[in-house]
């Protein structure tokens, strides 16, 4: 980017100078905050809507305020890409989806594959899939056991590097969901071209069903999966009637809070022995 210092300066109105101080405040304190591991990641369980189990799990992100509370990933994320702190925190995400998954799996859950979200700059990494690998290796766990789910923003951004990488991890049995699909600007064809194995029908669409009106939306993007060979999983599911069209629809799975919120790892292994001992 050009830098006009003195000229932005004069042009910089108050409150924008307001927020980026307290946008780059809140960068430090996210710096420093992972420094001293105070980050977590929670998960989220993934319901075979067939069979009812758990079928996997996605990790989430939480960064604690201090005072009993968490801040949104939608404030933190965007700053933590900006910054690119997050290829360092989105390493040890991958770092600790592993290291979960093999508890999980000394626990008895040998079928739960967990998935963590991938940002652009992690892609623009030269060393990512090195990574992703290393981690997998460092816990002992089997390449199919993880998956990683990208937005198709992510895609659009940095197509031929996604791809790129997307095929090398797929090549060594990691799995790829593309998220939050039908609210991003995606090229259809990209969709042949990414080796996918999951599709996520966006929140959006699946709260559009409500009794007595069909979601046309959740009904194409579902039969698009389907004739596409991915399973595809419906995000957000709220209520019984959202969890009943989607089945009705051919929808494999679901995540939402009619399920369970996202929680820490001991809560889930509660939760666990609960539903599937
Ligand atoms: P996402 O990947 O689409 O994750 C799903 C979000 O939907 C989560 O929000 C989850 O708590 C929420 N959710 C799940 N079920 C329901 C439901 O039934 N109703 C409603 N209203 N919401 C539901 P969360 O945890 O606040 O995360 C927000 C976003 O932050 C994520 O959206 C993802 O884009 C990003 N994020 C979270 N963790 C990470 C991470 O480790 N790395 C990266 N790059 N992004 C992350
Ligand atoms: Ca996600
Ligand atoms: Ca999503
Ligand atoms: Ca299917």
């Amino acid at each position: 980017a050009k830098r006009h210092h003195t000229e932005n300066f004069a042009f910089y109105a108050p409150e924008i100078e307001e927020s980026t101080t307290t946008q780059l405040g809140m960068i430090r304190k996210l710096r420093s905050d992972f420094a001293d591991t105070k980050l977590q990641l929670w998960f989220q369980p993934q319901i075979d809507l067939r069979s009812g189990r758990v079928a996997g799990l996605e990790g989430l992100l939480r960064w604690p305020d201090g005072k009993g509370g968490y801040i949104p990933p939608s404030e933190f994320i965007p700053l933590a890409e900006y910054s690119g702190l997050i290829v360092d925190i989105g390493r040890w995400v991958l770092e600790e989806a592993c290291r979960r998954i093999s508890q999980l799996r000394e626990n008895g859950y040998e079928q739960l594959r967990v998935a963590v979200n991938i940002s652009i700059p992690q892609f623009r990494d030269r060393y990512f899939v090195e990574k992703v690998k290393t981690a997998l290796d460092r816990y002992n766990c089997p390449s199919g056991s993880l998956e990683l789910e990208i937005t198709e923003s992510v895609v659009m951004d940095e197509p031929q590097i996604v791809i790129d990488a997307l095929a090398a991890l797929k090549a060594h049995g990691v799995a790829i969901a593309i998220d939050d699909f039908g609210t991003g600007f995606s090229s259809m064809s990209y969709l042949q071209r990414l080796p996918l194995d999951r599709l996520k029908v966006d929140r959006s669409f699946v709260n559009d069903i409500v009794p007595g009106k069909n979601a046309v939306i959740a009904e194409t993007i579902v039969s698009l999966g389907n004739k596409l060979g991915l399973v595809t999983i419906a995000e957000g599911v709220e209520t019984q009637e959202q969890a009943r069209y989607m089945t009705e629809l051919g929808c494999d799975e679901a995540q939402g809070y009619l399920y369970a919120r996202p929680m820490p790892f001991d809560d889930l292994m509660q939760f666990l022995s609960g539903r599937q001992g």
